[in-house]
């Protein structure tokens, strides 16, 4: 075992605090990373919060990792010593089942290796995510990091990146589609440079009217305040596909009347509590309600190859690793332009 410095949440009730811990020694498939950035998720402030439930305490949050190869296992092929790598929301998974054979090990039915607030995959040992100063991931969930990409605005392509980007891809999202991004946070800037990229006409769905600049800057052709039910009339059937990305409680139906007949709207946010939505909402206009989870590992080095290629990264705040608590806050009230990201030296 090695000794790895981080911050940690001790219990639902206390701040994210300097935390001491242990790492594995370093395996024959292993490759160790110093982590030098790291993006703050919404999804850590629900798991250090205990809002999913279930919660495993002590938690070193943090899945949106990029650093440099500090060493390598024998068997490891596709990285060396000095090279930048990621790591997203996974860290292992069976690798043997239906999912994990189709390279979807995000839906793995023996259950996958999440970065942290997880067991590895002998079912005991709790996984420690990226506000730390090392990591050591299995070669197979280790990501490629081109030269080409700012690694500080690369960080938050490893999971605000991947979750935004599959389900566009899964859906066809392409010219000449409608599509709306609910909630202009971490995965909602993504949602929209993406989908602009892919040539759709993307129109932003916002509780914050100080956002507009920026979502017309992102790539958006519209700015729809969702508070104004004037604004919202106005659009109704009319999207082809809609990506929610809120991480609160709201309202679903609403969202759905903006639908074309046969449009799509795909939840990637993830609210502790479940939502109403009213049968009349769907049956109406044949409309489909789904849900998308990360992505498998070739699509994330597919979206992060795509985005060294488009020239596409996050808009990031850079934050000392201090200032987590405060950031979560400001997260909260949706003060976030567009991710925060922790600089690793300050730990
Ligand atoms: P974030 O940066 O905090 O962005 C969420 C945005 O939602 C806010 O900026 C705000 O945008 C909007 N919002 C917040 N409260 C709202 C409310 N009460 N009503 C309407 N809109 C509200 O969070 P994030 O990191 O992008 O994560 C978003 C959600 O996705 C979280 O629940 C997270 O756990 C989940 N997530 C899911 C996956 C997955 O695989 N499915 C992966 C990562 C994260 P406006 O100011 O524009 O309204
Ligand atoms: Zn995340």
């Amino acid at each position: 075992m090695i000794k790895a410095k981080g911050y940690a949440a001790l219990s639902k009730d206390t701040p994210v605090q300097a935390f001491t811990f242990e790492r594995r020694s370093p395996g024959p498939s292993d490759v160790v990373i110093e982590i030098q950035y790291c993006g703050v998720c919404h999804s850590d402030l629900h798991q250090v919060k205990d809002e999913w439930g279930h919660s495993i305490f002590p938690m070193v949050p943090g899945h949106e990792i990029v650093g440099k190869v500090v060493d390598i296992g024998s068997h490891v092929k596709r990285f060396k010593k000095g090279d930048s790598a990621g790591v997203g929301c996974m860290v292992d998974s069976c690798g043997h089942c239906q999912s994990c054979e189709s390279n979807l090990e995000q839906f793995c039915f023996n259950g996958m290796s999440g970065t942290y607030n997880s067991l590895e995959q002998d079912k005991k040992t709790p996984t420690q995510g990226g506000y730390s100063n090392f990591i050591v991931v299995t070669e197979k969930f280790c990501l490629n990091i081109s030269p080409k990409l700012d690694l500080k605005s690369t960080a938050p392509l490893l999971c605000a990146g991947i979750t935004t980007y599959s389900p566009l891809r899964h859906w066809n999202v392409t010219k000449g589609h409608r599509v709306a991004v609910v909630g202009l946070g971490g995965l909602g800037h993504m949602a929209v440079k993406f989908a602009a990229s892919f040539g759709a006409h993307v129109a932003v769905i916002t509780t914050s009217a100080n956002k507009k600049e920026d979502a017309l800057r992102l790539g958006a052709k519209d700015v729809i305040i969702s508070k104004d039910p004037a604004e919202m009339k106005k659009h109704a059937g009319s999207f082809d596909f809609i990506l929610d990305t809120v991480a609160a409680d709201h309202d679903l139906n609403a969202l759905l009347a903006l639908l074309k007949v046969d449009g799509k709207m795909v939840l990637v946010g993830a609210p502790d509590k479940p939502a109403a939505v009213s049968a009349f909402a769907l049956i109406g206009g044949r409309k489909t309600l789904a849900g998308s989870l990360i992505g498998g590992i070739k699509e994330t080095q597919e979206m992060l190859d795509y985005c060294a290629d488009h020239n596409i990264t996050s808009d990031v705040e850079m934050i000392p690793m201090n200032e987590i608590n405060t950031a979560y806050t400001r997260m909260v009230k949706g003060d976030v332009k567009y991710r925060f990201v922790i600089d690793m030296k300050t730990l």
